[in-house]
């Protein structure tokens, strides 16, 4: 019998579920652990709501759930309901596939200034995530700035830059739907400390910002590199590049009321602010000098009523597991953190990639397992587990608990959308009673 506890159940832990099945068959005992009482992680709260296919991985990891060997346990916090130490004395090896849930902090002055916030919080509120439903950005203002050139930058300006035909389907919260309908946003600047070749943008999401019913990309066909210089590039930043020069090519569209402008070459500075709101962002001009952003001490300045920095994200150190700061993510080597804890996805390799890459991530890890443990310890797994829960008084939410949640947020969803989630935890809780 091979015990594993799996913390997060988002897709790197959901994707690790399914690869210690294939690895141990009805052999394996899986826990998955989550610290809210709903699972799927980054797929609930991180995939922007009008990206509905994309989150229909969950299918996936649902068939994974549902198999009779694993286990959902939410409402764990771990690192305080339940140590490592403790969950690594009961279980062969316990797999830390926590994501990274937290901003990339933006270091420069003004970073504190009001309605600045972060991609983690921003995304957060406007997907439902409990921890920041409650944000309330002001969208009163003209002017966003959108830091980044990442895909998470486009989804920010994309999200604000919707009508709401544009949401139908969606399962945007209707917090956040009522608050960007009414917003007075007409330009979003995205700041990009180097120059169209280097963003991170894919293809698929950055054409979507040509197709907005009321918002049209601009591009300044100055900041284009030679068209020759495109041959050199992957084929995918190749794509994204010819997008953004079919961005410079267009003639203005006077007919819609958003502009959303690239601005390359633009590292932000400072935030300056009044009444301790934010106001603009004082950008330095840059040179991209061996792929690097140089600053060449000329500055100007954006107006912005609104900052949302998507610079990347971190992972959250968990008591007794070695943490590398810099990087943000857990010390590790190949997914090997110590004897019996392992670590996948963001929390091994740090924000990056795709939702499939985890995939290999989780069966590598896994496959590592089975070649390092020793299993069949007589260790506790589950049955210590459930003693430990008890004896704290932990409300651990079921499976089936999360089946009766998300029926009751299906039921409640507003017309032409898969559900209405529900965005504080005791809610949560009191809807698997249904
Ligand atoms: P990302 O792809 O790493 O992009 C981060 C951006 O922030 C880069 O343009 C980076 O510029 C910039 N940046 C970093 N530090 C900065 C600073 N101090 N000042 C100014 N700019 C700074 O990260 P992400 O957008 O957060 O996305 C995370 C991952 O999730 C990516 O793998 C992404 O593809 C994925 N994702 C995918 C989808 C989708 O497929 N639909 C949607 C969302 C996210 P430099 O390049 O100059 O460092």
């Amino acid at each position: 019998m091979a015990q594993i506890a799996i913390v997060g159940s988002g897709p790197a832990g959901y994707y690790a579920a399914e690869a210690a099945l294939k690895q141990w068959g009805d052999d394996a005992r899986v826990d998955v652990f989550d610290r809210l009482p709903v699972p799927y992680g980054l797929i609930r709260t991180g995939v922007a709501p009008d990206h509905q296919s994309i989150k229909l991985v969950a299918r996936r990891y649902e068939a994974t759930a549902l198999n009779e060997n694993v286990r959902f346990a939410g409402n764990v916090l771990v690192g305080e309901d339940v140590s490592i130490e403790e969950l690594r004395s009961l279980y062969d090896a316990v797999i830390l596939a926590t994501g990274a849930p937290h901003d990339r902090p933006l270091e420069i002055e003004g970073a504190e200034l009001g309605n600045v916030f972060g991609s983690a919080a921003f995304v957060g509120w406007y997907n439902g995530h409990p921890e920041f439903a409650s944000l309330d950005p002001d969208l009163g203002g003209r002017h966003a700035v959108v830091i980044g050139m990442g895909n998470v930058a486009l989804d920010v300006g994309r999200i604000l830059a919707k009508t709401e035909a544009e949401f139908t389907g969606s399962d945007i919260v209707s917090h956040a739907l009522q608050q960007l309908l009414a917003s007075g946003i007409e330009r979003i600047t995205i700041l990009g400390r180097r120059g169209p070749h280097q963003i991170m943008m894919t293809p698929k999401e950055l054409g979507e910002l040509g197709k907005l019913d009321r918002a049209a990309p601009e591009v300044d066909p100055a900041d284009l590199p030679p068209l020759a210089d495109d041959a050199l590039l992957e084929p995918g930043l190749r794509k994204s590049v010819t997008l953004l020069r079919d961005f410079a090519a267009a003639q203005p569209d006077g007919g819609k009321p958003v502009t959303i402008a690239f601005d390359f070459f633009a590292s932000p500075h400072r935030l300056l602010g009044e009444g301790g709101r934010v106001t603009a962002v004082e950008v330095e001009r840059t040179e991209v000098k061996a792929g690097r952003a140089v600053g060449t001490g000329a500055c100007y300045t954006v107006p912005a009523s609104l900052v949302i920095s998507c610079i990347g994200y971190r992972s959250s150190p968990i008591a007794g597991v070695p943490f590398e700061e810099r990087e943000g993510r857990f010390a590790n080597e190949g997914g090997f953190i110590l004897p019996g804890l392992y670590c996948v996805g963001w929390a091994r390799r740090g924000p990056s990639g795709t939702i499939g890459t985890n995939r290999p991530d989780g069966f590598g890890v896994v496959e590592r397992i089975a070649a390092e443990v020793v299993a069949d310890r007589g260790k506790q797994g589950r049955a210590g587990f459930d003693a430990l829960a008890a004896k704290r008084g932990l409300d651990v939410v079921t499976f089936s608990d999360w089946r009766r949640i998300e029926a009751a947020e299906i039921a409640a969803a507003r017309e032409g959308s898969p559900r209405e989630k529900f965005v504080d935890i005791a809610a949560m809780i009191a809807a698997r009673q249904n």
